[in-house]
């Protein structure tokens, strides 16, 4: 199979589909990779890198998609993308299409097998290829929110941790997931008073267990949620329903509520956000302010860490790329039904129910 790994094209994406190193592992399987010329460049995966492994260098998207059996990407594929895609290609990559109605028809119009890797499942539970972004992205909602609560952004002014004999900040985060109890982690660390919210109680049990008590956690409730924000210098949002728009937990009134110097960071934002005043940002201009509480709804954040995040997800995605490129999609995805689970569109249908609901169309 030709696969072919193009460079980023979404604003200050850093990131490659793959590294040297997972390039290689699909050469030793027999394959041909094409990766567009400087793809990783910024981050350190340098041309002579990949031709090393043993792929061509190409220079342009247009040469990529219009050769590759298999795409593999970072980001959803922005319009001038989804244009070059053709009938029967693989499109491997994060799609996140319940919020974005013109990607979908994007890809619909495409004819392409798009598999997402944030609907990909596995065996023991979770979602394997959305794993690795969700740790970096809880850990970096907590140096992100605690950087925005100083003063010159407007923040509360408190030190997450406090010093000696003075009060650490309340930390309040919205779902105990994989981003969740990173963050969860990261807040701990840094001296923070930490509470977590999550309507599984199986999960709040885990938590308890594994922070030994040193994190609060509580069901997740309307009042819950609006006892603790309005006591929070810091709120993460953190939840998540698979394929679906996420829920809004904390509402316009609410917002208006909140202490001034509240910092939200709305690390759902890739799934609509769990606030309703969150909209998309970027790492140009993270934040925005609503009566006073400031709002950092980073799409993209582990691009801001792309190398670690460029590894982290190689490592997770590799050996479903592998099983694609071995078996070619239709045998790939009926022997396995946890990669079957990341179809999002195929041959201009949408097959994945969640998101079919969610965006109001036949399945
Ligand atoms: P996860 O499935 O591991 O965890 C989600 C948690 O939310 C679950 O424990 C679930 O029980 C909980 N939940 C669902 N509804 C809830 C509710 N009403 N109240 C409280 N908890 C609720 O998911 P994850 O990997 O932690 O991802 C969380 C979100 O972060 C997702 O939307 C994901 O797409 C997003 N994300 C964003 C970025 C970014 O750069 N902005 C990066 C990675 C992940």
């Amino acid at each position: 199979m030709i696969i072919g790994i193009p460079k980023e094209i979404k604003t200050n994406e850093h990131r490659i589909g793959m590294t040297p190193a997972g390039v290689k592992e699909l050469i030793l399987n027999g394959h041909e990779v094409l990766v567009q010329k400087d793809g990783g460049a910024s981050i350190g995966f340098f041309d002579a890198d990949y031709s090393s492994a043993g792929a061509r260098i190409v220079d342009t998207p247009e040469e990529i998609f219009a050769t590759a059996d298999m795409v593999i990407k970072v980001k959803e594929p922005q319009l001038p993308e989804c244009k070059l895609l053709r009938p029967n290609q693989i499109l491997f990559t994060y799609l996140h299409l319940a919020p974005d109605p013109a990607q979908a028809d994007a890809l619909i119009a495409s004819g392409a097998t798009c598999i997402a890797y944030e609907t990909v499942t596995q065996a023991s539970g979770g979602l394997p290829l959305l794993a690795p972004m969700s740790e970096v992205a809880g850990r970096l909602s907590i140096t992100a929110g605690a950087h925005h609560m100083q003063m010159l952004y407007g923040g509360s002014g408190m030190l997450l941790g406090g010093v000696p004999g003075v009060e650490p900040a309340k930390v309040l985060i919205i779902g105990g997931g994989v981003v969740g109890i990173n963050a969860a982690k990261m807040a701990l660390g840094l001296g923070a008073q930490v509470t977590l919210v999550d309507r599984s109680i199986d999960r709040l049990r885990q938590l308890d267990d594994i922070f030994n008590g040193r994190v609060r956690t509580l069901f997740s409730t309307a009042d819950t949620i609006e006892r603790e924000a309005l006591e929070s210098q810091l709120i993460i949002g953190a939840v998540l329903i698979p394929g679906a728009s996420a829920p809004k937990l904390i509402s316009r009134e609410l917002v208006g509520r909140l202490n001034p110097g509240t910092v939200m960071v709305d690390v759902a934002i890739d799934q609509g956000g769990c606030f309703e005043t969150s909209r998309a940002t970027t790492h140009q201009e993270p934040t925005y302010v609503i009566d006073g509480v400031i709002h950092y709804c980073v799409a993209n954040m582990p691009g801001a860490v792309a190398r670690t995040s460029t590894v982290a997800l190689t490592n997770a995605t590799l050996p479903f790329a592998v099983a694609l490129a071995n078996q070619g999609a239709y045998d790939a995805l009926n022997q396995n039904p946890h990669l079957a689970n990341g179809l999002n569109v195929n041959a201009g249908l949408i097959t994945h129910v969640s998101v079919a609901q969610a965006l109001g169309k036949s399945y």
